[in-house]
């Protein structure tokens, strides 16, 4: 977020799952598996069992420290982790993923998502309205509703490559949904709520005087404790996959007594903070003017940002000056989410970023949960906001961003700074987290495996990634959603997204937009 069923789905799912569960023992493969799908090639993920070799026609691997990418390559994958990637070939007794038209990339981080609340804003707001009022109304849901949510938008975010997720859930019980999906799927994520949860949040965050803030510190105490609580109960279920971490909304919606709170639960859970950090000038105003400092330093000063990975959202507000060295040193990691607030909601300071030598990740925040789509906006609105700050003599110091900036924004720097460099990376001793995007077909490629795939991915999008698998789980294969029913989540999603039209509806909230 920037400033700016009837019957039981989970029910039916778990049903689903299991019968495939049991289908798959019936031909030996890898536990936890779901669905049967052969590709063009009649190859069939489940044959692949948990020792399988990955050809691929392009790997972005990592060889000395150094990105590099390899021409008809082969990766190893042995219990969920790489073993070796190589040019030549494997022993021929593996199972083979045969990928020759393909660009094989580590699994996508996303720095930032709000998970369950993607759809039920997106399509409605780019008039532009407000998505406060459609967020509000998810909150409304039963659980059941709110899973049907949740398990949609998660689908899509794996659908396009994004395997790893900072989830900061709008609410507690939108976390509790999102590990019910997630866990099962074999995500890996970083789950925890926002502090302030959407219930409270709006009338702190827009208080018309700083009262409302204050009276609001003992419930924010309060939600800072369950969520404390949520952390320790989740803590590495999913084979270890699932990591809890706290994540406060924003500094202008804390108080002094609930930054020290935040900051004792982030370093007794030893998993990091999650915020959305100088997300407009407003904030940074607010904190300058409350506090005397910026929210950098801030948090900082309560020592939020030396214990473990700092993740900030947007920094749209952030103070050139003073913020990036503070930043810098404690290795805080940029989530810049380009669709955040919307299509079409603004350019946001990427290219500054990278001039300043920050650690900049690709995010998705809430409203497009397709990983591809955002990596190509990050490039190329960055490269036009390059453009216009040269034009206008901002002063400010600017850098174009390349498509080899956003590759590895979405990979290996936000594991760097997730202290996971098993993570983001196709290297021996990896995990298995790997991706393959289509290169070579229609609309993104020429008919042939092209010679710099990465910039591709300039003319690609998230309906062009073919396989993603977690720990060497197949999620996706040949472009097919397998960890799950993608038929029953579509419908089971849309009626929830069409109850919330119809109480908009009756709100008069479709106002007229301009034509
Ligand atoms: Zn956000």
């Amino acid at each position: 977020m920037r400033d700016v069923r009837d019957s039981s789905p989970g029910f039916s799912r778990r049903g689903f799952i299991q019968s495939l569960a049991l289908s798959s023992l019936a031909v030996g493969a890898a536990p936890g598996v779901a669905a049967t799908t052969a590709n063009k090639s009649g190859q069939d993920h489940q044959a692949l069992g948990d020792s399988f070799v990955v050809e691929a026609g392009w790997i972005l691997r990592e060889a000395g420290g150094e990105l590099e990418l390899l021409r008809d390559g082969q990766v190893l994958v042995r219990r969920g982790v790489i073993e070796e990637v190589r040019a030549g070939r494997f022993s021929d007794a593996l199972p083979r993923l045969k990928l020759p038209d393909q660009l094989l990339l580590p699994g996508l981080i996303s720095g930032h998502t709000h998970c369950c609340s993607a759809t039920p804003t997106r399509g409605i707001i780019e008039g532009p309205r407000s998505y406060a009022r459609p967020l509000e109304l998810v909150e409304q849901l039963s659980d059941d509703e709110m899973d049907a949510l949740t398990a949609l938008n998660l689908a899509e975010l794996l659908r396009s490559g994004c395997t790893t997720h900072l989830e900061m859930s709008l609410s507690l019980r939108q976390a509790e949904s999102y590990v019910r999906s997630a866990e099962p799927w074999g995500v890996r994520a970083y789950p925890g709520a926002m502090i302030p949860g959407i219930e409270r949040l709006f009338a702190i965050w827009f208080r018309e005087n700083d009262q409302v803030l204050m009276d609001a510190e003992s419930g924010t105490l309060d939600e800072i404790a369950a969520n404390l609580a949520f952390c320790k109960k989740h803590m590495g279920k999913g084979e270890g996959r699932i990591l809890p971490m706290m994540s406060p909304h924003a500094c202008d919606t804390q108080t002094p007594a609930t930054m020290r709170a935040l900051a004792s639960a982030a370093r007794e859970l030893g998993t990091g903070l999650h915020i959305h950090l100088s997300q407009g000038q407003r904030e940074t105003d607010t904190v300058k003017r409350l506090w005397g400092v910026t929210p950098t330093q801030w948090m900082e000063s309560f020592g939020m940002l030396a214990d473990g990975p700092v993740f900030g959202a947007h920094m749209s507000g952030l103070d050139w000056d003073i913020d990036p060295p503070i930043l810098n040193k404690h290795g805080v990691v940029y989530a810049h989410c380009p669709s955040g607030g919307g299509a079409g909601n603004g350019t946001q300071p990427y290219p500054e970023a990278l001039a300043a030598g920050m650690a900049v990740n690709i995010g998705i925040d809430t409203h497009s949960n397709d990983y591809i789509e955002n990596l190509k906006l990050a490039v190329l609105y960055g490269q036009a906001r390059h453009e216009l700050l040269g034009e206008w003599d901002s002063g400010r110091e600017s850098q174009r961003p390349t498509v080899w900036n956003a590759v590895e924004g979405a990979t290996r720097i936000p594991a760097k700074g997730l202290g996971r460099d098993d993570l983001g990376v196709i290297k021996a001793g990896a995990r298995a987290d790997l991706i393959s995007i289509e290169v070579s077909g229609m609309l993104n490629g020429t008919g042939a495996l092209p010679p710099e795939p990465l910039n591709n991915l300039l003319y690609a999008n998230g309906r062009m990634v073919r396989t993603v698998m977690t720990d060497g789980r197949v999620q996706v294969h040949d472009g097919m959603f397998v960890a799950d029913d993608p038929q029953h989540i579509l419908r089971d999603g849309g009626e929830v997204a069409k109850k919330i039209w119809r109480q908009l509806e009756a709100e008069d909230w479709f106002t007229p937009t301009p034509r």
